[in-house]
Parts: C-alpha cells; structure tokens; sequence
C-alpha cells in the first residue's frame, strides 16, 4: 500500500472566505501516484473547515448569510469564549461546516458525484492556516 502526505498553506486577506481546493487536491493526487484508494482533506485549525459543495458564488453567499445568522461575528461580548481571543463565532461556524472530506479514488481519479468540488472555508482568518491532504491505497 502507498501513502501520501501533504499540507496545504492558507492564507486569507479576510476574515471569512471560501477558497475551491479542488485543482490543488488533485495535483496532490497526480504527485501520489496512487490510483485506487481513498483521500482524505481536513482543515489542521478549528476555526476553519474543508467541506464539499457546488463552486456556485449565490449559494457561497447564502451560506455567508446562513452562517452569521447562526453564529454572528459580532457583538463579540455575546460569547464566553471571547475574554481573550474574538473568534468564538469562528469555532462555531467551523463545527457546522465540518472539518474534513473523504473522497473516493478511482482509476486516478478523484470519483466525485455531479457537480461536488472541494471547499477551505476560513472563519478566522488574515494569518497562516493549514490543511492536510492524506492520501492511501495502491
Ligand atoms: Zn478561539
């Protein structure tokens, strides 16, 4: 069995955004050579995600408004996380949007359903965040 592993750096000029990893999970995928198995992308911070949706801005949008309406920024006095740091709305958000993907590798391939691409949301950002690529199988 082969094994591939990688990290990917972020690094956002805002606070929130939502970055399609797809091109470079599939370079890691290229690189490991590996053509049957399974691959596995996670966020290594728990103020940001790695999930799986339509690369569609409206819906990016709408989980924008989505998100804040479930765990707003502001006012950050609302939270008891926030004595030291600011982004309880950030740990929040991330536990709702997940922390990592498992795709399927088929003939080299990443074997996704229609439309699926691969997500980094950051919740917290304007500094250096990582995720993992790990990839196993023959
Ligand atoms: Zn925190």
């Amino acid at each position: 069995m082969k094994s591939y592993r990688k990290e990917l750096i972020f690094h956002t000029d805002q606070r929130r955004a939502f970055i399609n990893i797809t091109p470079l999970v599939e370079e890691c995928l290229r690189e490991s050579g590996i053509k049957e198995g399974l691959l596995l992308c996670n966020a290594m911070h728990i103020t940001a995600s790695v999930f799986i949706n339509d690369d569609e801005s409206g819906l990016h949008r709408d989980f924008e408004r989505f998100l804040e309406k479930l765990a707003p920024e502001k006012p950050y006095s609302q939270y008891e996380h926030n004595t030291f740091e600011d982004n309880a709305d950030a740990h929040l958000k991330r536990t709702i949007m997940g922390r990592e993907v498992v795709v399927a590798v088929t003939n080299g391939k990443l074997d996704f359903g229609p439309w699926e691409q691969i997500f980094y949301g950051e919740f917290d950002g304007k500094r250096r965040k990582k995720v993992l690529v790990k990839i196993i199988g023959e």
